[in-house]
């Protein structure tokens, strides 16, 4: 028995068992159901290589974000990176963010930009698809160059059914004044959007930031225990190996469509059911060990053509030179699918590697290594229904004291800083409304500024 059961040893787990344990709370258990805890943070070492389940970059807006960073890790150990991020279409490389760098584009298309932000809809009605949201802040030009072939790639779903509630911190906004500038010259600096510029792990990979982490924790994690069932009535979560646990209070990190299949309901429960039309895509990520020192200097390239299945390629060895051994590069890929069979997903991975090679003048015999790694949970699609549904789902279960937190225990799109940010939130206000578990606990910081 704990009074605190965390389930799920991601960036959001760990968060939460480590501000526990900083408030002098060490009666929780947390269970991981991989060999290794890290959950999407962890690295992979292959022939020389560090590959991450996709570019993982830090980015840090938040005041107690860069002093956790400080205090858990030290800032020292990681790169700080000023982002070269790059829009490949129309055969040219536009700086990101698209809207506010024209520049280099034919002149058609910069017409069309422009005329589309002077003449777009003034206003806004409620509850706006994507599509609508990007009419107006944008105008038809950019909306139709840019927004929709690249958001529908990243979601794999319809934009005129999804809602625009997540745009707000990762989609930067423009001026025509910037839009006229940015199409006359290339980019003085790049400074828009929230990832202007990055932390890296000097060595390692993003594991290594994550490994440094558990190394802090006083509790050792409960690796290869995997949730089966939950009974809410009588507070046990059973797991796959046979062995349970009672608890007070359940933080679950794992995605909440499966929390909903496992938990034990009557099976008419409607929000057992609701599980099933939560959605989420998934991503294929591929990933390449290069023969070449001089591949390329950016970090990233969005990819809105449908001559390429996948929707962005990201070069780790600028992100720290340690992530690919002397004389090499290395590259990952992300193409974005919802429900699509294994055949499908398998044959479009090798168009995408094909056509990434193609753009890169890439040989075949330049290829030392490649990685193809399956992310299940990637994307949270935002439709109508999440919007009315999800708070109701959240509630019931904490009306029996499971909390289900984090990127898909939320069910939301958000960052490795929000995970940190998540789990000190939810350590502080168990501390701080439950009194049977500790009442001599003081936050150190009461109101902290939540992304
Ligand atoms: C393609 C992609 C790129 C991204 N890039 C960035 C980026 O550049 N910068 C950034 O800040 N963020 C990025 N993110 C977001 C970042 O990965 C997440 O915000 C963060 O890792 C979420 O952590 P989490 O602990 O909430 O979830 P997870 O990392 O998913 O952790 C959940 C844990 O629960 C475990 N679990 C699941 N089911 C069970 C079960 N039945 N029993 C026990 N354990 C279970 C899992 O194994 C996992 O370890 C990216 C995400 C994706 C998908």
């Amino acid at each position: 028995m704990a009074k605190v059961v965390i389930i799920g040893a991601g960036l959001t787990g760990i968060s939460t068992a480590y501000h526990l344990e900083q408030a002098g709370f060490t009666d929780y258990k947390l269970y991981e159901k991989e060999a290794t805890a890290g959950g999407l943070c962890r690295s992979i070492y292959q022939d020389g290589f560090t590959f991450d389940y996709t570019g993982h970059l830090l980015h840090s807006n938040n005041p107690y974000f860069t002093t956790f960073l400080h205090e858990t890790i030290g800032i020292d150990t990681f790169n700080t990176v000023n982002r070269k991020s790059f829009i490949y279409s129309h055969n040219t490389y536009t700086h990101f963010p698209f809207q506010s760098n024209l520049y280099g584009l034919p002149e058609t298309v910069i017409a069309e930009c422009i005329e589309g932000f002077v003449s777009k809809p003034k206003t806004l009605k409620k509850n706006a698809n994507f599509y609508d949201w990007a009419l107006h802040m944008f105008g038809k030009g950019i909306t139709e160059q840019f927004f929709v072939p690249y958001q529908q790639k990243i979601f794999d779903y319809d934009i005129h059914k999804l809602s625009s509630s997540w745009t707000g911190r990762f989609v930067p906004k423009t001026t025509l004044t910037d839009i006229i500038k940015g199409a006359l010259r290339p980019p003085l600096q790049q400074e828009a959007g929230y990832n202007a510029n990055f932390l890296y792990p000097k060595s390692g990979g993003i594991y290594f930031w994550v490994q440094r982490l558990i190394q802090k924790l006083k509790k050792p994690i409960k690796t290869q225990y995997c949730v089966d069932s939950i009974d809410l009535t009588n507070k046990i979560v059973t797991f796959t190996n046979g062995d349970f646990e009672h608890f007070d209070e359940l933080i679950t990190t794992m995605p909440l469509d499966i929390l909903l299949t496992l938990i034990k309901e009557p099976a008419e429960s409607s929000v057992k059911k609701a599980g099933k039309k939560l959605l989420c895509n998934s991503v294929a990520n591929f990933n390449l060990g290069i023969q070449n020192p001089n591949l390329t200097d950016k970090h990233w390239i969005y990819l809105p053509e449908t001559q390429f299945p996948h929707y962005r390629i990201g070069f780790y060895h600028n992100f720290s030179s340690s992530m690919a051994p002397e004389g090499c590069s290395s590259l990952y890929g992300e193409y974005a699918y919802l429900k699509k069979e294994k055949s499908e997903v398998k044959n479009t991975i090798d168009t995408a590697i094909a056509s990434t090679k193609k753009l890169l003048n890439i040989s075949d015999a330049q290829v030392i290594t490649q990685r193809v790694v399956h992310i299940p949970h990637a994307y949270v699609i935002y439709n109508p229904w999440r919007e009315k549904n999800l708070p109701a789902i959240l509630e019931h279960l904490t009306s029996y004291n499971v909390h289900s937190i984090g990127r898909y225990g939320a069910w939301k799109y958000s960052s490795m800083q929000e995970a940190v940010l998540d789990g000190k939130a939810m350590a502080e206000s168990l501390l701080i409304e439950k009194s049977s578990l500790k009442s001599t606990y003081v936050p150190q910081s009461p109101k902290e500024e939540r992304i």
